[in-house]
């Protein structure tokens, strides 16, 4: 249930409505806005109660039912788009923000030379996995806290802040203490535990959509990171699983605008695992700015022949500069920027 207050309504008014819903055991959260202070009244029984219960008191202005699972993520609850903001960089504002770089650290030659070409090309922020998630135990999992320290380093020496998975909410800490943005991955979008323990840590988040996730159940997931307290919330769409087989997942560009329609967070999109090849990411990566993204989350490796996962969907130095000019066409003709 969300309570709209008046405009001007008082403090004393929004707390008599936390009030009222804390002595009926719910939980609540408040969203200040410029314009007028809105409530979230949180609990699983909020279906049963009436809309009166909170009309009558002072201040309020309207209630509307969430009929929806997810309520902080939603519209009603944030009627403005929420910017995500990272080391000065806002995500959700006019500017296009391309995150790139390996699907995984490989060595300290291999990631300065990424963030090198990355940074040279236009993007703000370097990707790059220290931990990888991946479909088979014997795979390269991965340099783990060693990768952390290089993308530390590599951050300090090229000036670049960077986003990289977090798969363990063992981690989340120490894996904060090298990330500007942490990455929860698409098998890990309903991983409750790690969402709680990401929400408590407060640092921006990149959500990637579940890859056999509804709409719904993406913004119902983002719930977990905002019912903790971290509004850094960034949605990423990186392709569902259907029955095309051309492509690694289809890449779901509605998304984009379904996604601006309900929920006040920003989505960016990541070309290069919907894809699945080279060839195909340019044509995904302009659609999703046509279509509205705030921004892109797309692999470039120095070398994707030796890219130890990956290279067949990574970018060279010279695609990926060729891709941003191609970009930056694309992004004026929607009123944007790179
Ligand atoms: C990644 O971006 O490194 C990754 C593993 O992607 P996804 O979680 O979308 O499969
Ligand atoms: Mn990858």
């Amino acid at each position: 249930m969300i309570v709209e207050m008046r405009r001007g309504a008082t403090t004393d008014e929004v707390d008599g409505v936390v009030q009222r819903a804390e002595s009926l055991g719910l939980n609540v959260q408040l969203n200040l806005g410029t314009d007028k202070t809105v409530v979230a009244i949180l609990g699983s029984n909020t279906g049963q109660l009436s809309t009166d219960t909170f009309a009558v008191l002072p201040g309020v202005e309207s209630i509307t039912r969430i009929m929806k699972p997810y309520k902080l993520a939603s519209r009603e609850f944030k009627a403005e788009d929420s910017l995500v903001s990272v080391s000065g960089i806002e995500i959700g504002s006019d500017r296009i923000v391309v995150m790139a770089g390996p699907c995984a650290v490989e060595s300290e030659e291999q990631l300065a030379k990424a963030a090198k070409v990355v940074k040279e090309a236009g993007a703000c922020i370097l990707r790059g996995g220290a931990f990888k998630p991946r479909t088979s135990p014997f795979s390269f999992q991965g340099m783990k806290k060693a990768g952390l320290e290089l993308l530390g380093r590599i951050k300090e020496q090229f000036g670049i802040p960077v986003i990289t998975e977090v798969v363990d909410p063992h981690d989340v800490s120490l894996v904060s203490k090298y990330a500007d943005i942490l990455q929860i991955g698409s098998r890990n979008m309903q991983n409750y535990p790690l969402l709680t323990d990401v929400g408590r840590n407060k640092r921006p988040v990149v959500l990637k959509r579940g890859f056999s996730c509804t709409v719904t159940e993406w913004l119902t997931a983002a719930d977990y990171l905002l019912s903790e307290g971290n509004t850094q919330v960034i949605l990423c769409e990186r392709g569902i699983r259907t029955f095309e087989d051309s492509v690694r997942f289809s890449l779901d560009i509605s998304s984009i605008p379904v996604i601006k329609r309900f929920s006040h967070l920003p989505i960016i999109v990541d070309p290069s695992h919907a894809a699945g090849h080279y060839s195909l990411v340019p044509a995904i990566a302009k659609a999703a700015v046509a279509a509205g993204a705030d921004g892109l989350l797309i692999e470039v490796h120095p070398n994707p022949k030796e890219a130890l996962i990956d290279g067949l969907q990574s970018l060279t130095p010279s695609d990926f500069a060729r891709l941003m000019g191609e970009l930056r066409a694309i992004a004026k003709s929607v009123g944007r920027y790179i």
